[in-house]
C-alpha cells in the first residue's frame, strides 16, 4: 500500500476532457489521460484492501492493487507489465471500459471508488509513449495452425495469446478492416482507430496473419448484418486445414422494431449508420451515406450503441436528438448498501448525452409515418407504465391510456441491442447453439470453450451474447489456453 493515509487526504479527481460545444465539432477522442503526478495521487487512494474487491469485479481479474501502489510509486514500466500480465489491450479497456472494477471498489462503499480506469489509462499510453510495448515473438514453433473467426477484441485476444505461444495464428475477418466492433461499432471519438492498428502492427511482428475480406463458411447472413467479404471460405475447408477453430464471429444480429412504417426510408439499424462514419473518418468513399445533417433524429434504444449514436448525430449536425428509453429513468444514485460490490442500476449520463440530447423514459414507439414518398417524417410513441406483477414478480409494462403523441422523426436509429449470433456461420460448422442462439460452450472444466464439433472452440459474443470488450477480453484469453491446451496436453498460459 502506497500511501497509508491516501484515501482520507486525496479526493477522486476525473480525466480532463473538451468541452462539449468544441468535441462536438471533429471525431478525434477528446478525453485526457491524468498527469504523472495526478495519477500517483490516484494511487495513493488505494487501500490495498486483504480482499481486492476490484480485482474480482474486473472480468480480466486486473491486479489492481498493485498497479496503484508502482504508480504511486512511479514506477510506471513494472505497473506496465502488471497490468499486461491480465489485459493483452489495455488501450481499448482504459477508454472505453464502464469499469465494472471501480463499482466493486471498496473505497467505493462510503466514498467514491479509486480512479482505476483512469490509471490503466495513463499506464498503457506512458507504456507506448516510451516504447515498453514491444512485440513478444515465441522462442520456439509448435507447427500448430489456429485459425480464428473474426476480429474483435475476443478474437485478437486469443491471436495474441496464442501466437506467443508458439502456434501458427491465422484471423479471418469478413470485413475490410480487422477490430470487429472497436473498429465499426465505436466511434473514432471514443477510440481513435490508429489505436487498434498499433496493435495490429504489433501482432504480424508475432506471427499473427490477418486475411481480411474474408467470410468463412459461405452462407447467406441475416438483414442487418454487415458484410464486406470479397471472398468466402468453406467452413470443411478451415476444418481440414486447421488443428484448432475459434469461432469469435461476435453477436450481430440486431433486434428489429416490426411496426408499420418500418420499410419506409430513413428508418436504419444503428450499425447501418456507425460503420459509415467511421469509413469516412478512415478516408473511405461511402455512396448515399446515411447522415443526420438537418434532421430531427430519433434514436430507439437507451444503451450504449444509442448513446454512440447520439453522439455521431450530433457530430454529423443534426438539427435534434432525441433518444427513447421503453424502461423507466432508473434512480440517480445507487443503494450502495444494496448493490455494492455489483454493477447498479442507476441514470448514467455518457459523454454523448452530454453534447446534447433529449432523453424519453418510459416510452414505447408505435408506428413511422410517412412523407408522402417513403421517407420517415415523424413517429407516433406512446407512454408505458411499469408494474410488478404481484404473483410472478416480474415487471409488466402497459401503455397509458391517451398518451399518444408525434414527434418529427427525419432519420430513425434503431438501438435495441442485439439478439444473437449469424446463425448461417454457426450452422456452416455444425455447431450447437443455446437457448439465446449463442455458440453452445461452457467456460469452466476439461470443456471449457469447446463446441459440439471436434476442435472448434467459441467465445466472446458470439458464445456469451451482447456483452462488453473487456469479457471478449477474458473470453478470448481463456479460449486461447483451453486451445493451447487441447493442441499440446498442457498450456503455460495464464486462464
Ligand atoms: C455501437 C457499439 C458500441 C459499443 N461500445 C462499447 C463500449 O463503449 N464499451 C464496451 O466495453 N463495449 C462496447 N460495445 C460492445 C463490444 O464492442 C462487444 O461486446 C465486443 O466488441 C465483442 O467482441 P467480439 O470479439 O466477441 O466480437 P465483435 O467485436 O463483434 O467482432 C466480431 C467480428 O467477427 C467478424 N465475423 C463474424 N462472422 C464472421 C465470419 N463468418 N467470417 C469472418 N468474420 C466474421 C465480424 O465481422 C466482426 O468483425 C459496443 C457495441 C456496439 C455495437
Ligand atoms: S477495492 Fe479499491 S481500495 Fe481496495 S484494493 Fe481495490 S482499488 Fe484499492
Amino acid at each position: 500500500m502506497g500511501k497509508v493515509t491516501g484515501f482520507l487526504e486525496y479526493a477522486r479527481q476525473e480525466e480532463a476532457a473538451e468541452a462539449p460545444e468544441q468535441r462536438k465539432r471533429h471525431w478525434r477522442e477528446f478525453v485526457l489521460h491524468l498527469s504523472d503526478e495526478q495519477a500517483a495521487i490516484q494511487g495513493a487512494r488505494c487501500m490495498d484492501c486483504g480482499i481486492p474487491f476490484c480485482n474480482n469485479g474486473c472480468p480480466v481479474n486486473n491486479i489492481i492493487p498493485d498497479f496503484n501502489d508502482l504508480v504511486y510509486r512511479q514506477q510506471w514500466r513494472q505497473a506496465l507489465e502488471v497490468l499486461h500480465s491480465t489485459n493483452n489491450f489495455p488501450e481499448f479497456t482504459g477508454r472505453v471500459c464502464p469499469a465494472p472494477c471501480e463499482a466493486a471498489c471498496v473505497l467505493n462503499i462510503n466514498s467514491d471508488p479509486v480512479g482505476i480506469k483512469s490509471i490503466e489509462h495513463a499506464i498503457i499510453d506512458k507504456g507506448w509513449t516510451e516504447g515498453w510495448v514491444a512485440p513478444q515473438p515465441p522462442k520456439r514453433k509448435t507447427g500448430k495452425k489456429v485459425a480464428i473467426v473474426g476480429s474483435g477484441p475476443a478474437g485478437l485476444a486469443a491471436a495474441q495469446q496464442l501466437a506467443r505461444a508458439g502456434h501458427e495464428v491465422t484471423v479471418f475477418e469478413k470485413n475490410d478492416r480487422i477490430g470487429g466492433l472497436l473498429r465499426y461499432g465505436i466511434p473514432d471519438f471514443k477510440l481513435e482507430k490508429w489505436q487498434i492498428d498499433r496493435r495490429i502492427t504489433q501482432m504480424q511482428a508475432e506471427g499473427v496473419i490477418f486475411r481480411t475480406g474474408v467470410l468463412v463458411g459461405s452462407c447467406q447472413l441475416p438483414g442487418g448484418v454487415n458484410n464486406w467479404a470479397r471472398q468466402t471460405i468453406e467452413a470443411q475447408q478451415v476444418l481440414r486445414e486447421y488443428d484448432a477453430v475459434i469461432l469469435a464471429g461476435g453477436a450481430e444480429v440486431p433486434r428489429d422494431l416490426p411496426i408499420p412504417g418500418r420499410p419506409l426510408q430513413g428508418v436504419h439499424f444503428a450499425m447501418e449508420f456507425l460503420p459509415q462514419q467511421n469509413k469516412v473518418v478512415a478516408g473511405d468513399t461511402v455512396q448515399d451515406q446515411i447522415l443526420a445533417t438537418g434532421k430531427h433524429v430519433v434514436v430507439i434504444g437507451g444503451g450504449d450503441t444509442g448513446s454512440d449514436c447520439v453522439g455521431t448525430s450530433n457530430r454529423q449536425g443534426a438539427k435534434r436528438v432525441t433518444q427513447f428509453e421503453l424502461l423507466p429513468q432508473p434512480p440517480a444514485h445507487e443503494n450502495k448498501l444494496l448493490t455494492w460490490p455489483y454493477w447498479p442500476i442507476k441514470l448514467r449520463t455518457s459523454s454523448s448525452h452530454e453534447e446534447g440530447v433529449s432523453r424519453d423514459w418510459a416510452v414505447t414507439t408505435k408506428r413511422f409515418l410517412d412523407d408522402g414518398k417513403g421517407n420517415v417524417r415523424a413517429l407516433v410513441a406512446a407512454r408505458v407504465d411499469w408494474q410488478q406483477d404481484p404473483l410472478t414478480g416480474q415487471m409488466r409494462m402497459q401503455e397509458v391510456p391517451g398518451s399518444e403523441f408525434e414527434l418529427p422523426a427525419e432519420l430513425v436509429l434503431l438501438a435495441m441491442g442485439f439478439v444473437a449470433p449469424a446463425a448461417p456461420v454457426l450452422d456452416a460448422f455444425g455447431v450447437e447453439r443455446d437457448g439465446r442462439g449463442n455458440a453452445r460452450a461452457a467456460t469452466d472444466g476439461a470443456a471449457a470453450y469447446r463446441t459440439n464439433v471436434e476442435k472448434v472452440f467459441a467465445a466472446g459474443d458470439m458464445r456469451r451474447g451482447q456483452s462488453l470488450v473487456v469479457w471478449a477480453i477474458r473470453e478470448g484469453r481463456q479460449c486461447a489456453r483451453a486451445v493451447d491446451e487441447y493442441l499440446m496436453g498442457a498450456s503455460v498460459l495464464p486462464r
